[in-house]
Formats: C-alpha cells, sequence, structure tokens
C-alpha cells in the first residue's frame, strides 16, 4: 500500500458518494485536489484556539464519505471564512469555499446552528437580521445621527422568495413541525 504525506494513496482515489455530491455544489469542486498536508490546519485561526475544528480533518472525513457526521455536527459552522488557509492551499482547494458547499447541503436539510435560524425568521419577519431596541434608536439622536429609514420588509420577503432562501425557509418551517 503507498501512502502519500501518511496518507492512503487508494484511499485518496475513491470518490465516494458524498464527495461526488460535494464537487456538483458550487464551491465544492477542488475538494479532491487536496493531498492532506495541513497547510490549511496550521493557517487556521480557529483550529489555533479549539481542538473541536480541523479543516485538513474536515476534508478526509467528507472525502472518506462520512456524510451524516459532517453534515449534522457542529464543525462546518466553527469556520469564521477569513480566507487564510485557501490563499496558502499548495493544491488551490478553495477550502473556505467548499465549507461553503457544504454547509448548503446541510441547510438543505434543515441542519442549521439555532443561531443562523433565528438570523433567518427575523430577515423574513422584520427585514433586518437583528431588531434594534428603541433604546438604541433613541442614542443615535444623541450621537447626532440621523434616524433609521424604515424597513420594507414586503420588498425584502419578495426578493428572499424568488431566491434559494425560500427553500431553506421550507426547510426550517418543515423541521418545525
Ligand atoms: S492545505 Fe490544501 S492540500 Fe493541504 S490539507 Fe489543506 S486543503 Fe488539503
Ligand atoms: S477560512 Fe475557515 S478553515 Fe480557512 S483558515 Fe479561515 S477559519 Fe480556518
Amino acid at each position: 500500500m503507498k501512502y502519500v504525506l501518511g496518507v492512503d494513496r487508494n484511499m485518496m482515489s475513491i470518490s465516494t458518494g458524498f464527495t461526488k455530491e460535494v464537487r456538483s455544489h458550487l464551491g465544492g469542486e477542488t475538494i479532491t485536489n487536496c493531498y492532506q498536508c495541513g497547510t490549511c490546519t496550521s493557517s487556521c485561526p480557529v483550529a489555533r484556539v479549539t481542538n473541536r475544528f480541523n479543516p485538513r480533518r474536515l476534508i478526509i472525513r467528507s472525502l472518506r464519505g462520512r456524510r451524516s457526521e459532517i453534515l449534522s455536527g457542529e464543525t462546518l459552522w466553527l469556520c469564521c471564512s477569513c480566507f487564510n488557509c485557501q490563499e496558502r492551499c499548495p493544491q488551490k482547494v478553495e477550502i473556505a469555499e467548499l465549507i461553503y458547499a457544504l454547509r448548503n447541503i446541510a441547510v438543505g436539510e434543515g441542519n442549521i446552528p439555532k443561531i443562523y435560524s433565528e438570523f433567518i425568521s427575523a430577515l423574513y419577519s422584520e427585514g433586518k437580521l437583528v431588531k434594534v431596541a428603541s433604546f438604541t434608536e433613541k442614542k443615535r439622536a444623541v450621537y447626532g445621527l440621523p434616524p433609521l429609514r424604515k424597513t420594507d420588509v414586503e420588498a425584502i420577503r419578495k426578493i428572499l422568495l424568488e431566491t434559494s432562501f425560500g427553500k431553506v425557509l421550507k426547510v426550517l418551517e418543515e423541521k418545525k413541525e
């Protein structure tokens, strides 16, 4: 059995069903370029502070087809999208984009951290990710800032429903039932 940087070459050539699925999503196309050198992990500010996140490991687990573990876990959501890894990857794996692709697959199945589903609901119902408290509004005047303009919620909803956001809302609704 031949190994490259500790990775079984035969295993790396396996194209699992999940790998194909990831590659078919925007951003996931480069996953099979990875040869597990670990440059991404050594460049990652999140991996530096917690062992709950490791982009190299996330990639090898995806290549091995550990679909449900990847999509239902928290790991995907710990990336802060700084793109350090992507700039340094010698194999031009678009790691941050790949993580977006994995997140999109996860969201399509209703796997999304509560904080993000709350943002989605707030954007749809209020037209804002975070509700602005009347206390904050009043403070604007103190600092000489103009009042916030009224949000056109209907227009925002129309835009959201014209995009795939509508599908995400449907998935989240179904999950609640
Ligand atoms: S830096 Fe690139 S090739 Fe190296 S492990 Fe990360 S994704 Fe794979
Ligand atoms: S984009 Fe994500 S995975 Fe890449 S270095 Fe930044 S936090 Fe780490």
